[in-house]
């Protein structure tokens, strides 16, 4: 019989004998609160026949309760020093392999085409370590993996910008990129009690559904996130402004106007108001004058 890792009682017996000594650093928050965990798992909506990704298994808590509900569960954990604790709890799961490593610098799709089968739609399940949240969250969304759904604990606030709607204070360019890609939804908030140690913030659950078809037609998809990223990246300055601060020409300036014009956007709007249809209008419009310099 497996020994659950999922009270504060065994996460710290299972630390306090391999000697393990947590690291904040590496956003080592352990999750030892069995109803969530199951929460988590059930948001997953996991067969036997799901592929899933586990980033940071920690001491292999939520890798448990994957392994037992989908058919194979690959973990990557950055923290080799992990290896003897996972090795013990995951002994009785042939159904998990663990590669140690930062998944920022995995080649994600060469790994998964390694572990799962050619038509394998994979989903993410995590407890992510908070001090790469949205780089992790970008890398996913961005590398072009056959992802079904990723159902990830992240902080509160960051829950929030996934959601935004533009003119909110949390809309910005992770907003964008996921709801470009996703349907996001909140499944639950957790309080910050239930992580050993305790971080300062409270966190939530979230899904994202992969859209079968993006959001809105854009034809040069780094250029929009440039453009996307470039109206954001002085909050207070028009998106005017940054534009031409980011992007463009000093000499470009009336050819920027005329598009902007044209693309029915006034100048004088800062890029938080914007929505994903006018970021993908901007970016098609705009397009041409960067042939032009070239
Ligand atoms: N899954 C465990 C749980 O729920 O108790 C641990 C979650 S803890 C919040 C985050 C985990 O991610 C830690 O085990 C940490 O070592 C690992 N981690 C941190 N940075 C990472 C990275 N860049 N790549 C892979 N794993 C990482």
């Amino acid at each position: 019989m497996t020994k659950r890792i999922s009270s504060p009682g065994v996460i710290h017996q299972v630390i306090r004998r391999h000697r393990f000594t947590l690291k904040k650093s590496l956003g080592q928050n352990f999750l030892a609160d069995e109803n969530i965990l199951k929460n988590i798992v059930q948001a997953a909506n996991l067969t036997r026949d799901s592929y899933v990704v586990e980033i940071g298994p920690g001491a292999g808590s939520l890798t448990q309760y994957l392994a037992e509900a989908a058919g194979k569960v690959v973990a990557v954990e950055i923290d080799g020093r992990l290896k003897a604790i996972l090795e013990e709890t995951l002994q009785n799961y042939d159904n998990v392999v663990v590669r140690f490593g930062d998944v920022l610098k995995m080649d994600l799709p060469k790994m998964i085409a390694e572990e799962f089968p050619a038509d394998a739609a994979v989903t993410v399940v995590a407890n992510l370590p908070y001090y790469v949240t949205t780089p992790i969250l970008l890398k996913l969304l961005t590398d072009h993996l056959p992802l079904r759904s990723i159902v990830v604990m992240v902080q509160k606030e960051v829950a929030d910008r996934l959601e935004a709607s533009p003119g909110q204070k949390s809309y910005g360019s992770l907003s964008i990129a996921v709801q470009y890609l996703a349907d996001p939804s909140i499944v639950m908030t957790v309080p910050r009690t239930v992580f050993i140690p305790q971080p300062n913030v409270d966190s939530a659950v979230i899904r994202l559904d992969i859209r079968p078809e993006k959001r809105v037609a854009v034809t040069d998809e780094p250029f929009f996130f440039q453009i996307i990223r470039a109206s954001f990246a002085h909050r207070r300055k028009t998106l005017m402004n940054n534009l031409m601060h980011q992007l463009f020409p000093k000499e470009q300036k009336e050819a920027v106007l005329d598009v902007l014009e044209q693309a029915g956007i006034d100048p004088g709007r800062r890029g938080e108001t914007l929505t994903i249809d006018e970021f993908a209008r901007l970016s098609e419009n705009l397009k041409p004058l960067t042939a032009a310099d070239h």
